[in-house]
């Protein structure tokens, strides 16, 4: 990591479980672990835009809400401008929650039906800038419409009456009004139709340009984190095995599963661009992840050591590091040089029963 970068938001060696209870999610009857997120680490820096990319299920949206300390991590630590804030709770992480935002799948079910746009701006605004009233209010209001460009008439109308680009633009207006240090965008145009959807990240874009804020892309379509993203980082089974600049990682991806999702969703052939099924089996359940490497089930290069042996981030290049015990050349693989056995961990013990939430 360049030290000289401002870190705004970070996950050290950040891992969350919940018990068996939440197999009833997964339509699994198996008793054990879900381990959603599993020693992640990921920095955001400030004014960057990084990308995290995976298959639904594979703990993305649950490590961005350990990231706003919506949910606190089983193991590791989260930093919010150098502070952990793991463990705080009440006023102190009230305060820091206000300058982290996040900007949901679904606008229509982030926003309070009855609140008129002006009603959901005063409250978001005046939660920041209790002080703010009249006339200073309405201006703050007629700047936040205007750079979400909705027109000032929306002001008395509420959520039912506007399209679903425009939900998501009010949901953007109201994350602004706290003046946030971070934002965490998740699948935020998953929900739109295409001309909303390129509306809505030419408005993102913009808004990342103009006021330097940092954002997370949850996403799991590579377009979008190739347009948007400074860096990118992919998620397989809870683990992040592979996070690069983003134009490094579409020129010589490292791990075989990124090259996967690249193989998928870039590809001409529509056939292969919308799923996965060039990968042999279906993505493993978190509640029985398979042992050594999460992905070895799938693996076109699998072997005993992939089975046995858990992969430990490595440094591949200028700021691009992957989870994989080998390097590629084509088809053939081959030891990393300066890389052997000892640095290769066995599979971790689960963490104790006692550190887990129940749900
Ligand atoms: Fe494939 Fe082995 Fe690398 Fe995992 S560690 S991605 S199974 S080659």
């Amino acid at each position: 990591m360049n030290d000289t970068l401002e870190i705004i938001s970070e996950a050290v060696e950040v891992s969350k479980s919940y018990s068996s209870r939440l197999g009833f999610q997964t339509g699994s009857t198996k008793k054990g672990l879900v381990q959603a997120v599993d020693r992640a680490s990921l920095y955001i820096a400030a004014g960057e835009s990084v990308g995290l990319v995976g298959e639904s299920g594979c703990g993305k949206s649950t490590l961005g809400r350990l990231l706003l300390r919506l949910e606190t991590p089983t193991d590791g630590d989260i930093l919010f401008q150098g502070e952990d804030i793991t463990r705080i709770k009440g006023r102190r992480l009230r305060r820091k929650r206000r300058q982290m935002q996040m900007i949901f799948q679904d606008p229509a079910s982030s926003l309070n039906p009855r609140f008129t746009v002006e009603n959901t701006l005063t409250e978001a605004i005046t939660a920041h800038k209790k002080n703010l009233r009249g006339r200073a209010l309405k201006a703050h209001i007629a700047a936040l419409l205007n750079m979400v460009g909705l027109p000032v008439s929306s002001l008395d109308r509420n959520p039912h009456q506007f399209s679903g680009g425009e939900k998501q633009r009010i949901a953007i207006a109201r994350s602004l009004a706290v003046e946030p240090k971070f934002i965490i965008a998740d699948e935020p145009v998953t929900a739109l139709d295409l001309a909303s959807q390129e509306q809505i990240l030419s408005l993102l874009e913009s808004v990342q340009r103009e006021l330097k804020v940092a954002f997370l892309f949850i996403v799991h379509d590579m377009k979008t984190v190739r347009r948007m993203c400074n860096r990118t980082a992919v998620m397989y089974l809870g683990r992040i095995v592979e996070c690069a600049p983003t134009d490094l990682l579409f020129k010589t991806p490292k791990h075989p599963y990124t090259n996967a999702l690249m193989l998928s969703q870039l590809s001409k052939n529509p056939d292969l661009r919308e799923n996965l099924h060039l990968l042999p089996g279906e993505p493993p359940s978190p509640l029985d992840p398979p042992t050594g490497c999460h992905f070895h089930p799938r693996c076109p290069y699998t072997d005993m050591r992939c089975k046995t042996l858990v992969p430990q981030p490595r440094p591949v290049g200028e700021n691009h590091w992957v989870r994989c015990h080998y390097d590629f050349e084509g088809n053939q693989k081959s030891a990393p040089k300066g890389i052997d056995a000892p640095d290769l961990v066995p599979e971790k013990k689960p963490p104790k029963r006692s550190k887990l939430k129940k749900k």
